[in-house]
């Protein structure tokens, strides 16, 4: 992989001090990426501006539509190099980023080429007896782009999750500046490659590295020329992005963070239940924000159920690190706090021992608890990482009371036999998506998003688009 750059005005920049990328398979360092300074996010920003007064402001939406699709077949063309960046980057199994991250970064392109060529706009006739003329008038709204938008992304499905904001903004005409987390720098940056190849006019897409707080983050998110911030990452990080965003009142979509619970009842298919409880509490090591870190069991399956979670976490041989080794550190100070708290430790609950190169990475072992309290701190707050904790229920009331008993709502499965019960039990969770008997089945025109601290909007499909783009309703007297 070639050096990480800015990318601003259709010109790649290295200006800025440099920070090193660290590998989390081993510790080593990879190479550096340039820290942008508040000059450059300026100079972003100041692009971005410039593009919606020039061609790119001009373009039709079939014309942006054309240039999304040129980006999905671009990003194609060059797969294996994506895919071994976002694994370098993250250690993720290689895969998961070859069937997950990449072609869903592809998707997002060629889904809102798709969304926003396809896109009804409404008309309404209006009977205005005693006014002039023929006494009717014509409503009719179109839509506009927000104008410049901030894109601040995280670690954890870097492209992914970047792509899944950047196809829609561009579709709806807005221009970008783009921050990904500072832990995974590269595929953004072939991102850029592959926008400048493709001719984007210059300044519809800019991207900046760097920190966030006290950073770049910091200096996009409060900066003036910004008319809307799209954010995935932390709850606190979303407060402390709002309280910037307060000052010009900017618009906000917030993904946040979640402590998602699966509810298995007694009448579900237990080994389907416990092979769905360890893909959503273990892929990319719990480092999914759909991923399910509170299991609730109805106690006549809760032992059976535990023991099977317990050995098939045990078995796991095969998972990437964690991010970073502040990360690593933090997961492991839940492990330890769990102990504290009184928790049993079924499986897992510490660093595993390869005896090679790995040892120098952020591994930490997939890790299965019970028989903690709910106000267990180890319950409540999001560790973000291979871990679960496992408690009994003894009735559908019950079940509904513990799986909303948090301050986070992002997602939610149901595991049962009973398609009524589905049914009756899905709607009373609290939380923007529930699975039922399944986990992570996207579609990407559904809504995703979260409730109380997940999340604020929607994204997917037309809420995408409808985040990034203002109705203007147009009444005229015919
Ligand atoms: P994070 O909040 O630490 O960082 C996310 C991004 O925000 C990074 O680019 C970071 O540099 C930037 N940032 C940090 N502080 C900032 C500030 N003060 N101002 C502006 N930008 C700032 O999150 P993370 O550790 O990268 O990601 C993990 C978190 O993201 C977890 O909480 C997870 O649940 C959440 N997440 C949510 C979703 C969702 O869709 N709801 C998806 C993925 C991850």
């Amino acid at each position: 992989m070639r050096g990480m750059k800015h990318y601003v005005n259709g010109v790649f920049t290295t200006t800025g001090t440099a920070f090193p990328l660290i590998s989390p398979l081993d510790g080593s360092q990879r190479g550096t990426v340039p820290e942008a300074t508040r000059e450059i996010v300026d100079a972003a920003v100041r692009a971005a501006r410039a593009a919606l007064e020039g061609p790119w402001g001009a373009a039709s939406v079939e014309e942006r539509c054309a240039y999304l699709r040129r980006i999905a077949d671009g990003i194609e063309a060059r797969f294996d190099e994506f895919v071994a960046a976002e694994v370098a980057d993250t250690g993720k199994p290689r895969d998961l980023a070859a069937t997950v991250d990449i072609p869903r970064a592809i998707a997002n392109f060629r889904a809102y080429a798709d969304l926003s060529y396809g896109r009804p706009e409404r008309a309404y006739h209006t009977r205005v007896p005693g006014w002039s003329g023929s006494g009717e008038a014509l409503n009719y709204t179109v839509r506009r782009p927000l104008g410049v938008v901030a894109v601040i992304s995280p670690w954890n499905l870097p492209l992914l999750l970047l792509t899944w904001k950047v196809a829609p903004a561009l579709a709806a005409g807005n221009a970008v500046v783009a921050k990904p987390s500072e832990e995974t720098p590269s595929t953004a940056t072939l991102l850029a490659e592959v926008i400048d190849a493709v001719r984007l006019p210059p300044g519809a897409f800019n991207l900046v590295h760097g920190h966030g707080a006290n950073a770049a983050g910091e200096f996009l998110t409060g900066h003036p020329g910004v008319d809307a911030i799209a954010f995935t990452g932390e709850s606190a990080t979303g407060s402390a992005i709002m309280r910037a965003a307060a000052d010009h009142v900017t618009p906000l979509s917030f993904e946040l963070g979640g402590k998602n619970p699966a509810v298995v009842f007694a009448d579900a298919d237990l080994d389907e239940a416990v092979e769905g409880t360890v893909r959503s509490s273990f892929t990319h090591s719990g480092q999914i924000c759909l991923c399910t870190e509170r299991v609730y069991v109805e106690r006549p399956v809760f032992a059976a159920f535990t023991a099977k979670l317990a050995e098939r976490a045990r078995e796991l041989k095969d998972y990437g690190p964690m991010i970073s080794a502040g990360h690593r550190d933090k997961v492991l100070s839940y492990y330890r706090l769990a102990v504290e708290e009184g928790a049993d430790v079924l499986a897992g609950g510490g660093v595993p021992a390869f005896g090679d190169a790995r040892d120098g990475g952020f591994y930490v072992e997939p890790t299965v608890i019970t028989g903690l309290p709910e106000d267990a701190r180890t319950v409540r707050e999001e560790v973000f990482g291979p871990i679960c904790h496992v408690a009994p229920f003894d009735d559908e009331a019950e079940a509904i009371r513990l799986a909303n008993d948090s301050p986070y709502g992002l997602a939610a499965t149901v595991w049962t036999g009973d398609l009524s019960r589905a049914h009756r039990v899905a709607p009373k969770i609290e939380a923007g998506i529930v699975w039922v008997n399944c986990w992570n089945l996207r579609d990407l025109r559904t809504p995703f998003g979260g409730v109380k601290a997940s999340g604020i909007g929607r994204e997917g499909g037309e809420y995408s688009l409808d985040f990034f783009s203002e109705p203007v309703n147009i009444c005229v007297l015919i």
